[in-house]
């Protein structure tokens, strides 16, 4: 091997977003010399976007924004029975071409920061499309389609994933998924959401809030992977908002009406019952594909494993010089913070002498439904299969958010759950949570599940009264017991 000065670089990246990027600063800071590689391919609609990678263009950031603008529309009517005048409620109604620039402004301004904050900290940005010539050497596709190669002595692969398309007629030609929905043209009108993992029921919600009709069709169970108690609840939450969920249907094609609307031909594949609607977009969220294809990998030597890179616990691929993090590796969660943590932790592995591995266990997540979910740790059911039944208990509750009252807002699906060992102090293995800010309340329980918090702790813990996350502290009925829980009182 040449020695590390024979290079053009310390470390190359391939992929500017969340994970990659925090990769990049971290491997600088550490006193490395980096080149990081981005690159956009339109979706088959055309749209594109800049740096920065899925959460801040086309994820995370405006989706939560576009969850705000639904909560907001939610908030402006409740606001009325707490006495807000508000002249014509029926006028108030949503703009999405505003909404649209809005978050497209944000995202850009984003964009621009991300830029500058690059040359700040001396990461060299090439914003070309990167492959591999051999195990050391990336090429760069540029946009005026010359190429640049550079080499360097380690090479970080994040280049994440972008969303699947079904393969029947009219899916690519009709469909839109979210890499267009935060920029669409125009207002989507009545929605066909195509899957029930966390895009579908995030933007089914957020669309239905901003008054337009979203019904959601899923293949098989609602949120695979959570605990689907919770998953149901969350699901059955939407129904009693208006949006309908088509169970165990597929979709058999898509095509445009003489109006130039959408009909979807659907079958249920219990009944084979076939069926079919006409709505004005239809949205894939059928999941996530890993962008392997561009890269080369064969030139590398890189093992691939179903469409993502298979690492070891220290995001190593089978080639020793070469990690991957973020979406693109397989098997771990698909979540920003975990692509940017690893993506740090790695750095400073290979430049800043550090040993410490990411710890991929007990990591908390929202889904940012209409009323949102957040958990950490463990499933009920993946418990019960670990432990088994008899050495777990399942603490529980229905709860009454003080703010709800006055608007007479739904309280039926507030609800929240411990998972713990049965013996001792009863160590906490899952905390679960349905009702307003879910992620803001779960981020700090994620701490002390990793502190080892148990049930003595948690039910010894003064409450913040009154707020929706003093009910952990209040779980006294186990599931165990049978009895009640749906709260009689609220403040004794
Ligand atoms: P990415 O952010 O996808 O970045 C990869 C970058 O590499 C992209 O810019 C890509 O274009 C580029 N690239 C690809 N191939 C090449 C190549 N050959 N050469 C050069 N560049 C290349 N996570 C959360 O934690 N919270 C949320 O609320 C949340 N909401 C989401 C909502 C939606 C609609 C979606 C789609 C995702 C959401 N996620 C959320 C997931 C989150 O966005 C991802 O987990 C995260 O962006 C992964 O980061 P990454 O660095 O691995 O990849
Ligand atoms: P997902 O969670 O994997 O869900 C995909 C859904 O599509 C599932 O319900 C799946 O059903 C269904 N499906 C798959 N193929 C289908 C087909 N051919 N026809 C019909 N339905 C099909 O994927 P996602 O919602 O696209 O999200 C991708 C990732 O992004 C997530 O894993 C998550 O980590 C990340 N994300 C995070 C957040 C957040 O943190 N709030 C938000 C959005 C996205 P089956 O169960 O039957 O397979």
């Amino acid at each position: 091997m040449a020695p590390i000065n024979e290079y053009d670089y310390d470390l190359i990246v391939i992929g500017g977003g969340s994970g990659g990027l925090a990769c990049a600063k971290e491997a600088v800071a550490n006193g490395a010399k980096v080149a990081c590689l981005d690159f956009v391919k339109p979706t088959p609609l055309g749209t594109k976007w800049g740096i920065g990678g899925t959460c801040v263009n086309v994820g995370c950031i405006p989706k939560k924004l576009m969850h705000q603008a639904s909560l907001l529309g939610e908030s402006v009517h409740e606001a009325a029975a707490y006495g807000w005048e508000i002249p014509n409620k029926e006028a108030i109604k949503p703009d999405w071409e505003k909404l649209v620039q809005s978050v497209q402004n944000h995202i850009k301004s984003v964009n621009w920061v991300t830029r500058v904050d690059l040359r700040d900290k001396k990461v060299e940005y090439i914003n070309g499309l990167g492959f591999f010539k051999d195990p050391h050497t990336v090429v760069a596709k540029l946009k005026n389609n010359t190429e640049r190669t550079i080499t360097a002595s380690k090479i970080v692969i994040a280049v994440g994933g972008r969303p699947r398309y079904p393969d029947i007629p009219g899916a690519l030609e009709y469909g839109i998924t979210s890499d267009d929905l935060f920029s669409l043209d125009r207002a989507p009108g009545k929605t066909l959401v195509v899957g029930a993992g966390y895009i579908g029921l995030e933007c089914a919600g957020f669309l239905k809030g901003l008054g337009y009709e979203s019904t959601v069709m899923v293949r098989s169970i609602v949120l695979r992977g959570f605990d689907q108690q919770m998953a149901n609840i969350v699901a059955d939450s939407m129904v009693e908002r208006g949006i309908p969920f088509l169970h165990k249907t597929i979709p058999k094609s898509v095509e445009k009406t003489e109006d130039g609307r959408l009909l979807v031909k659907y079958v249920n594949t219990e009944t084979q019952e076939e069926g079919s609607d006409v709505y004005d977009t239809v949205l894939w969220a059928i999941g996530r594909k890993g962008l392997v294809d561009d890269l080369n990998l064969d030139a590398a030597g890189i093992q691939v494993k179903a469409d993502k890179i298979a690492v070891n616990e220290a995001e190593q691929t089978n080639v020793p010089h070469i990690y991957a993090i973020g979406d693109i590796i397989h098997g771990r969660p698909e979540l920003t913070p975990v692509a940017i943590h690893a993506g740090r932790l790695l750095a400073r592995r290979l430049f800043g002498g550090s040993k410490q591995i990411m710890d991929y266990t007990d990591v908390a997540t929202t889904v940012f439904s209409p009323l949102e979910y957040a958990c950490v740790g463990m499933a009920e059911e993946d418990a019960i299969k670990k432990y088994g039944e008899d050495n777990i208990e399942v603490f529980h509750g229905f709860y009454k958010p003080t703010e709800f009252f006055i608007p007479q807002k739904s309280v039926r699906y507030c609800y929240v759950k411990a998972v713990a060992e049965r013996s001792g102090d009863q160590k906490v293995l899952g905390l679960h949570y349905v009702g307003p800010v879910a992620g803001e309340v779960i981020q700090g329980f994620a701490a002390a599940v990793k502190s080892g918090l148990t049930m003595k702790i948690l039910l010894n813990t003064v409450g913040i009264h009154p707020t929706t996350a003093e009910e952990f502290t209040r779980l006294s009925i186990t599931k165990r017991s049978g009895m009640d829980p749906t709260p009689a009182s609220c403040c004794s």
